[in-house]
C-alpha cells in the first residue's frame, strides 16, 4: 500500500511539499500510525493545529451530530453554530465581531483588506504603507505573501503587492523609523512560528500599539499559530494588556477541521461594508459547530493550564539537554530549540526513525508544537528520544 500511495502522490499531487517518508493512516490522542503499523508520538500536531490531539471523542461527536443535522448553507442563510461560535470567540478574546474564513491565509487577507480600506481613507492616492517583520509568516496568497517577509517564499513571485515595509523583530529604532502618518497597519506574530520562534518582547508589542495609536494605524496580531491556547492563554497577546485592532486565528481553532477567523474591535468593526468581502465556505455550520466543541473542550479539560505546565516541563527539559541546544524560545507549548550547528534536519529525521515527529523551521531551529492534551509522560518520552538522537549524532 505504501509504495502505491507514494507513487500516486509523485504522479498526481503538485510537487510543492517536501514530505517525510511514510503514509499515515490513523491517529488517537498524541499518537499517529503509518500504513506499516509504526507508532509515532506527534509533537508537530499538524503544524500547531491538532490542539485536542487526533480524533478527540468530543470533537468527533460534535462533528457527527452537526453533520447529521446541517453541514453547509452559504452565508446567504444564517445558522446558529456560526453566531454561537462568534459570541464565544468574542468572549474569550475581548474582541467584538468575527469574519469567518477557511484557514489562516484567508483570515489574514480579510485583515489586510480592512487595513487597506483604512489606509485608503487616510491616503486616498493609494500611498499608504503596511509594516511587517522580517522572518514573519502570514500565508502565501498574494496579499499575505507581501506581508511574509522571507526571501524563500517571495523570491519567485516578484513584483509583490507594493506598500510593505519590513522591520527587524524587537528593534524599536527600526519600528520608529518605519512608521509615519501613511502607515495603515502593522502586522505582527507574538511568536514567529515559521521564523525561528522569535518571541516578541512585551515592550516591543507595547511600542507597536503606541506607534499605531500615534499614527492612526491598525495593529493586526496574527495569532494563527499562537492562538487558541497554544501559549497557555487564549491569545498570546493576552500575556500583555494590549488590545489589538484586528486578530487573526486559524490552526488550533478547528483542531484539524479547516476554519479561520478575522476578529475586529471598536473602530475596525464596521470598516467592511455589505458585499465588500465574503466566502462561500467560511463559517459553515459544520466548521463552526466543530470549532465550538474544540473551544469548549479546551476550557473543560483545563488545556490552557496544561499548555503552561507541560510547556514549562518541555522547555526545562530541552535546556537541560545542553549541547547542541543553546537556547529555548517561545511560550507554553510553542517552543523552539536553537542549535549551535546546522543539524536540525538530521535530528528531525533521526527522531522520525525513532517514532517522534517534530520539525525544523531552518537548519538550526527545532520546533515543538504538540497537542494541548499532551501529558507529562509524553513530554518525558519526547525528551528521551531527543537525548538519544543527539547523543548518537554527537
Ligand atoms: N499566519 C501564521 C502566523 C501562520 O503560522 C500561518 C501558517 O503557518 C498562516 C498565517 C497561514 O495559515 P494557513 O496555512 O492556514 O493558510
Amino acid at each position: 500500500m505504501r509504495e502505491e500511495i507514494e507513487q500516486l502522490d509523485a504522479k498526481h499531487i503538485l510537487p510543492t511539499y517536501k514530505r517525510q517518508p511514510g503514509v499515515f493512516v490513523r491517529g488517537k490522542g498524541a499518537r499517529i500510525w503509518d500504513s506499516e503499523g509504526k507508532e509515532y508520538l506527534d509533537f508537530l500536531a499538524g503544524i500547531a493545529v491538532d490542539a485536542l490531539g487526533h480524533c478527540h471523542p468530543a470533537m468527533v461527536a460534535a462533528m457527527h451530530e452537526q453533520a447529521q443535522t446541517l453541514i453547509h448553507t452559504s452565508n446567504h442563510l444564517l445558522t446558529e453554530p456560526q453566531v454561537r461560535l462568534a459570541e464565544k470567540l468574542c468572549q474569550i478574546t475581548g474582541m467584538d465581531r468575527v469574519f469567518f474564513a477557511n484557514d489562516g491565509t484567508t483570515a489574514v487577507e480579510c485583515a489586510l483588506k480592512i487595513a487597506k480600506k483604512h489606509g485608503l481613507s487616510k491616503c486616498p492616492d493609494g500611498h499608504y504603507e503596511f509594516v511587517s517583520l522580517h522572518r514573519s509568516f502570514h500565508g502565501r496568497t498574494l496579499g499575505a505573501l507581501a506581508a511574509t517577509a522571507q526571501e524563500k517564499y517571495q523570491k519567485s513571485f516578484r513584483p509583490l503587492i507594493p506598500g510593505f515595509r519590513y522591520v527587524t523583530a524587537n528593534n524599536e529604532l527600526e519600528l520608529h523609523a518605519a512608521m509615519n502618518k501613511k502607515t495603515a497597519a502593522v502586522i505582527v506574530e507574538p511568536i514567529q512560528g515559521e521564523g525561528g520562534l522569535t518571541t516578541m518582547s512585551p515592550e516591543y508589542l507595547c511600542s507597536i500599539r503606541e506607534l499605531c495609536d500615534t499614527n492612526d494605524a491598525l495593529m493586526i496580531v496574527d495569532e494563527v499559530q499562537t492562538g487558541m491556547g497554544r501559549t497557555g492563554f487564549w491569545l498570546a497577546i493576552h500575556r500583555t494588556k494590549i488590545q489589538p485592532d484586528l486578530v487573526v486565528l486559524a490552526k488550533a481553532l478547528g483542531s484539524g477541521f479547516p476554519i479561520g477567523a478575522c476578529l475586529t474591535r471598536g473602530r475596525t468593526n464596521l470598516i467592511l461594508e455589505s458585499g465588500e468581502h465574503g466566502s462561500t465556505f467560511g463559517g459553515s455550520a459544520l466548521a463552526c459547530a466543530t470549532a465550538f466543541s474544540v473551544l469548549n473542550t479546551i476550557e473543560g479539560e483545563g488545556l490552557l493550564q496544561n499548555a503552561q505546565e507541560r510547556g514549562y516541563e518541555l522547555a526545562q527539559g530541552l535546556l537541560a539537554i545542553g549541547d547542541p541546544i543553546i537556547e529555548v524560545r517561545g511560550h507554553g507549548l510553542m517552543r523552539g530549540a536553537i542549535l549551535n550547528r546546522p543539524i536540525a534536519r538530521d535530528i528531525v529525521r533521526a527522531c522520525l526513525d525513532r517514532g517522534l515527529i517534530i520539525n525544523a523551521t531552518d537548519e538550526t531551529t527545532l520546533r515543538f508544537v504538540p497537542p494541548l492534551i499532551i501529558s507529562s509522560d509524553e513530554v518525558q518520552e519526547c525528551l528521551r528520544v531527543l537525548r538519544a538522537v543527539m547523543g548518537e549524532l554527537g
